[in-house]
């Protein structure tokens, strides 16, 4: 079920939800740290039901060191409290020759929708 959603969408910025995740993991990672998320833009999304998103790609890399490598930017352990009660998050930022390609979020009550709100208890960022 590895997001096998992905569905295509008219190209749009980010929500202010996909903009700070985003950006708390390059702003921490110094070879993304210069990647303009105000400036980034989607043109999928997962419809599992989890709001992985999929990035376009811009005219110039974004960091010429990964050109020709993909991988990880970083990630992120989000402990939420939701109506429903505590829970984790995972959130993956991969990129793809040179730019960021996917923010992956992974919601381990699949087939449940992701919540719409929740208090952030905790946060655990690695970058790679
Ligand atoms: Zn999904």
């Amino acid at each position: 079920m590895a997001h096998s959603s992905v569905v295509r969408v008219e190209e749009r910025p980010l929500s202010s939800r996909e903009a700070e995740l985003t950006h708390s993991l390059t702003s921490i990672n110094p070879e993304w740290a210069g990647v303009n998320v105000a400036a980034l833009r989607i043109i999928g999304e997962c419809r599992c039901g989890c709001q992985s998103v999929v990035f376009a790609k811009p005219p110039e890399p974004q960091s010429v060191l990964a050109v020709g490598h993909q991988n990880l930017v970083g990630e992120m352990s989000l402990s939420i409290r939701t109506a429903s009660g505590d829970d984790t998050i995972s959130v993956l930022l991969h990129y793809a020759d040179g730019s960021l390609s996917l923010l992956e979020v992974i919601w381990y009550n699949f087939p449940d929708p992701i919540p719409d709100e929740w208090t952030e208890l905790r946060r655990e960022i690695t970058i790679r």
